[in-house]
């Protein structure tokens, strides 16, 4: 069976239940202990199993049969204490297991989110974020649970059923084996509901991620969905994934209702023999009465494990198709990393060169974004990219900062290949600011500081300050300590992009990339967030991205882009003065200043 990597299209076999045990024990390994713990509980459980029958057995044929009267106050008392110990080891092996089940979840959450955060860009493209989150919350907790609470019933019912099963053989081989071969028909159904378990689980875990995305697309977005008066269509898209959800529940309780019926009717059959078979062979004499209420016994005990192992099974399919989810993500490795010999790209002087450059996202010919495309850009110049929207200009962003790869032809940072150095050697020396702000939930000082976690106090402020922010962040209460986002005070266009210069200004870059940095500003705050810009550009390899011609008439040269080519080049009053696509955006924008 090949399963359908969700959102990719890619093809992956599922995990089989086999490795997904093996994963968790690799997990639990340090655990062992504990684990140690729990099987010596469990064994120890499984074996006070056998007092109750064995205590019936000898009351019925002993006691009774020669009057013993002195012996019944131990047989109580071996009752009563069996069940004291039994009731103790249970609460130990249970809350040691719970305990792992909470480590593993633990060390399998943060391993997932680790591996997302080495993921390519590219694989956020192809996915969805809440299904992404539905992974690694949904679907861990699932994997937690099996751990927690199955397992542990797993290991009790596998060494209860292998003790008694080999006991029964010894009171009576004959009775046992007919026994026994109920068991074919058992494994039977469990193997034919397994698998569909299993698929409808995966529907549920599917179905759940499409919840969550939908939550996590709708939420984020309401200002959006209440301005268009969207919120009945979402509701009704909304309630349309949680019936999904409902119908896959439904679909896994139904096999569930029918499958332990199922099992249950085998145990009866398999009842009715030890009954016929058992009081045939005591008429005849060959078996005492004690023996046969003791294997009866036995035989109520023998099918516990059984009747749990139906649960047990759904517990496993479930863990096992949410184990699949997590190890698609887990099982990608990023395409974009550093090749091996990878050296640390030097202190960037800043000469960039873009070399018969071809690149589409698909990685295919058609919907090329860019086709032998050249670009150069000089170190400490200013170098400017216009065009119009879907023109290219980000994509080449992108790919100074390798976010994807270049499908033919060669990108150099000072002669270097940026696919031959160090990946954060390569980032940590660019800045890039862009149209949207991307602030964290944090305090003000925070978020400056994502620019140079060893920063001191001192230089957030003078970065806040160069990036004329410092007057507004003093203006709160609480100055840089102010908790932005959710759950904290709301900031303007305007500051934000303030806050994101300061961050890049601590970075201190080597080169900056503005990508339509002050598109969505008023003119009011553009007039200050030129200046602060100003302070970020100076002394820097700069390429900005504008789509306002106004920001860029003083870039020591710009290029014009025109689907994923480049139109023409030259300054700005070259190109004014040549009167081709630059002029004619130029009068576009600015209709009444066209005096060349
Ligand atoms: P610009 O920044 O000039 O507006 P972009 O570089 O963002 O243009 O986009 C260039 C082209 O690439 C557009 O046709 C756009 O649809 C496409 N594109 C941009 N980003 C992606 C992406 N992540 N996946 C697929 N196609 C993309
Ligand atoms: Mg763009």
């Amino acid at each position: 069976m090949v399963a359908r990597k969700f959102g990719t299209g890619e093809k992956v076999k599922p995990a089989s239940i086999y490795t997904m045990f093996l994963r968790i024990f690799e997990h639990a390994r340090t655990e062992w202990k504990a684990l140690i713990t729990a099987l010596t509980c469990i064994i120890l459980i499984s074996m006070l199993e056998f007092v109750v029958p064995q205590l019936t057995k000898y009351t019925i044929d002993t006691v009774i049969e020669q009057k013993l009267f002195n012996q019944l106050f131990y047989i109580g008392a071996g009752i009563i204490g069996a069940a004291l110990l039994l009731g103790l080891l249970r609460y130990l092996s249970t809350s040691v297991m719970a305990a792992i089940g909470q480590k593993v979840l633990y060390r399998l959450r943060n391993d997932l989110y680790r591996h997302l955060q080495r993921l390519d860009v590219a694989y956020y493209d192809r996915n969805r974020t809440g299904d992404l989150m539905s992974r690694v919350t949904n679907d861990v907790s699932v994997l937690q649970q099996l751990i927690s609470s199955s397992m542990m019933q797993l290991f009790t019912d596998v060494f209860t059923f292998t003790a008694i099963a080999v006991y029964m053989m010894f009171m009576d081989w004959k009775l046992t084996l007919m026994l026994l071969a109920t068991f074919p028909f058992m494994i039977l159904t469990t193997r034919v509901f397994g698998k569909r378990i299993r698929s409808s689980f995966r529907k549920v875990q599917e179905s759940l991620a499409d919840v969550s995305d939908h939550l996590q697309n709708t939420l984020t977005g309401i200002r959006m969905i209440k301005s268009f008066t969207a919120e009945e269509y979402e509701s009704g898209r909304f309630s349309e994934r949680t019936q999904r959800n409902m119908d896959a529940n439904v679909q896994v309780t139904r096999l569930r209702a029918a499958y332990e019926p199922i099992i249950d009717f085998i145990n009866f059959v398999g009842l009715a023999i030890v009954l016929v078979f058992g009081a045939w062979l005591a008429m005849k004499e060959t078996m005492t009465v004690g023996t046969i209420v003791a294997f009866i016994a036995y035989l109520r005990l023998l099918q516990n494990p059984v009747r749990h192992f139906s649960r047990i099974l759904n517990s496993i399919q479930q863990a096992a198709a949410a184990y699949e989810r997590i190890v698609e993500v887990m099982n990608t490795e990023p395409e974009i990393t550093d090749k091996p010999g990878a050296v640390e790209l030097p202190s960037m002087k800043g000469h960039i060169q873009f070399r018969d450059v071809t690149f589409s996202y698909s990685g295919n010919r058609d919907g090329e974004v860019l086709s032998e495309f050249e670009l150069e850009l000089q170190p400490g110049e200013v170098t400017a990219l216009v065009g119009s929207s879907g023109s290219g200009k980000t994509t080449i962003a992108h790919l100074i900062t390798r976010f994807y790869e270049v499908g033919e032809g060669s990108i150099t940072i000072d002669g270097y290949d940026v696919r031959d150095v160090k990946l954060d050697s390569l980032r940590e020396q660019i800045g890039i600011v862009t149209q949207d702000i991307v602030l964290f939930n944090g305090s003000i000082g925070e978020n400056i500081r994502y620019g140079n976690q060893n920063a001191t106090d001192e230089e957030v402020m003078a970065a806040a300050k160069a990036a004329h922010a410092a007057e507004f962040i003093e203006s709160f209460k609480e100055g840089y300590d102010t908790q932005i986002g959710e759950r904290g005070v709301k900031l303007s266009g305007g500051q934000k992009q303030r806050l994101s210069i300061a961050r890049a200004l601590l970075k201190n870059p080597k080169m900056i990339i503005l990508d339509e940095a002050t598109a969505s500003l008023d003119t009011e705050s553009e007039q200050m967030i030129q200046t602060a810009l100003a302070e970020l550009l100076n002394g820097r390899t700069c390429l900005v991205i504008a789509h306002r011609l106004s920001t860029i008439q003083q870039a020591n040269s710009i290029y014009v882009l025109e689907n994923g080519r480049i139109e023409e080049h030259g300054t700005h009053t070259s190109l004014l003065a040549r009167g081709g696509r630059y002029s004619e955006l130029y009068d576009m924008q600015f209709p009444v200043a066209n005096g060349h």
